[in-house]
């Protein structure tokens, strides 16, 4: 049988391109190919870029109230078929359905954000900034847009960016991750239900060669990039090269600071939560805890009890944490394991060969929990992006600020603290984008902004919140003078009142 085959959507209609090239995409929890997804070519890149260029003049032209109410339209549609999407998600990325539900809802929410473009968008104005001379500013959409995602969120990290791309007025072209790339068609044809005009929304599928095409094409005005570190800065650098405005949100290494004082059941809790949720594929998951002691005895015990609860299976049955996206991947996160025992670390479960509510062919690693990690080996210093959480122990709140500040990425952290003095300090001294206190994963609500800092973001701009509109919006600023034969005469100098 043949597997189908997942299109590009160009000019508002599913297109097979010319290419004769294709990736598998798999069903994780299957343990197999069940489609394939198109990887463009020269020819293909060219006509998606050609027809989000010709829809942009008109997009941008449709007046503030029109674009509002096909987005208005859009949120509507979404919240009542999430669940198909949420379904789309499971089959392809493995994730739970509840956890692929909560991510659309999260999606959803920048949405709701960007139906206040007409707020956001407005500009300033000075009356008589010099006698008779008025100074304002208005902020223009850039053009077309390229936004290139990856696998673990293929529809939150889209919605982080295109909502608000095409309020302000560009038009937009996703490149989603080849592993999932259905979300992306689903979303689109969603728009077109909702009224948004063909070229307005594309999805062009593909690998390096769409990313490159993208990167250097001029008539591409600014790049959202979300993935692994090396990329990201690949992404900045080449993007920033051909002139245009990059934000390129890279890996992470997220830390849980736990003082002595700290309600252990909490922590105990969270843990689990921000270690073991969506199977550890997330970029704001922790994945060390840095144990201030004397805690860390007593809380290996109450999170090894924890894990004990777990159930781990199909996404689709009621399991608490489904498979890695690829074979390749869950080999690469379980390689870690042996890497850990031969740097000396302590494995304390072992996640490998678990029991398992699914077809034994999915790819499959339970949650893993190494204790007495040492910061010198890889499994502290590498991403390892899966269900493998590690405990470093340190004697003080100052060594651990110092371990967490020496670190190459600075996405996420977390302090877990009774104390507000600690807590104050810690969101003053650390050296992070994104600060939870007593909160694990501290994404940013739709109305903040997103990013870390360090190698978790090249460029200066975040995604979402005011950041978002200013990333895809330029600014003008006007100086008038309306001819009043009072004034006049010649000055060569600056008008100075
Ligand atoms: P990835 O870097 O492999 O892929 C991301 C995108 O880049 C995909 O669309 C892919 O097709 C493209 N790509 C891959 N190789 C490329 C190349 N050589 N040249 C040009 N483009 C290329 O990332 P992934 O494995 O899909 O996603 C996981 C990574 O994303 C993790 O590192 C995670 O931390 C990161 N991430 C970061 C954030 C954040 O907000 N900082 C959010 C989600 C994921």
């Amino acid at each position: 049988m043949t597997a189908s085959l997942v299109p590009h959507w160009i000019n508002g209609a599913h297109d097979h391109g010319t290419s004769d090239r294709s990736a598998p995409v798999f069903d994780p929890a299957l343990g197999k190919e069940t489609k394939r997804v198109v990887l463009a070519n020269a020819a293909d890149i060219e006509k998606a870029i050609a027809s989000a260029h010709a829809a942009y003049p008109a997009w941008r032209d449709l007046s503030l109230a029109r674009r509002q109410a096909i987005i208005f339209t859009f949120r509507e549609l979404l919240n009542r078929r999430k669940g198909e999407l949420a379904e789309i998600i499971t089959s392809e990325h493995g994730k739970v359905l509840s956890d692929a539900l909560g991510e659309i809802s999260r999606g959803q929410e920048v949405v709701e954000f960007a139906c206040a473009m007409t707020h956001m968008l407005k500009g300033s104005f000075s009356e008589n900034a010099s006698t008779g001379v008025d100074v304002y500013s208005t902020r223009q959409p850039v053009g077309v847009v390229g936004v290139i995602s990856p696998f673990n969120f293929p529809a939150m990290v889209p919605m982080w960016f295109f909502p608000i791309a095409i309020a302000a007025g560009n038009t937009v072209i996703l490149k989603p991750s080849e592993k999932d790339p259905t979300a992306a068609i689903w979303m689109a044809e969603l728009w077109k239900e909702a009224g948004l005009p063909d070229g307005v929304f594309t999805v062009l599928n593909g690998d390096k060669e769409s990313v490159d095409g993208l990167l250097t094409d001029p008539r591409v005005g600014a790049i959202s990039f979300v993935g692994s570190t090396p990329i990201a800065q690949y992404v900045y650098e080449t993007g920033s090269r051909h002139g245009k405005r990059v934000q390129a949100l890279g890996g992470a290494k997220n830390h849980m600071l736990v003082l002595p004082d700290a309600d252990l059941d909490l922590v105990a809790d969270s843990a689990i939560n921000a270690g073991f949720g969506s199977a550890g594929e997330r970029c704001m998951a922790i994945s060390v805890i840095v144990a201030v002691e004397p805690v860390a005895d007593t809380l290996v015990e109450k999170i090894v009890s924890r894990m004990k609860t777990l159930t781990i299976g199909d996404g689709r049955r009621s399991c608490d944490m489904g498979p890695l996206v690829t074979e390749v991947h869950r080999d690469k996160v379980a390689s870690y394991i042996d890497i850990a025992a031969q740097d000396g670390a302590t494995i304390v479960v072992d996640g490998r060969g678990i029991e398992v509510d699914g077809d034994p062919n999915g790819y499959w690693l339970g949650p893993t929990l190494i204790d007495n990690v040492p910061t010198t080996s890889k499994v502290y210093t590498e991403e390892i992006f899966g269900p493998v959480l590690s405990i470093v122990r340190v004697k003080s709140y100052d060594e651990g600020v110092e371990l967490i500040n020496s670190g190459a990425f600075g996405n996420g952290t977390a302090i877990f603290t009774n104390d507000g003095g600690a807590a104050r300090r810690f969101q003053n001294e650390v050296e992070v984008g994104m600060i939870g206190i007593n909160v694990p994963i501290p994404v940013p609500v739709a109305y903040y902004s997103f990013g870390g800092w360090k190698n978790s973001l090249f460029g200066d701009t975040k995604a979402h919140g005011a950041q978002g509109f200013n990333f895809f919006t330029r600014e003008k600023t006007m100086t008038s003078r309306w001819l009043d034969p009072s004034h006049g005469g010649i000055n060569l100098g600056f008008p100075q009142n």
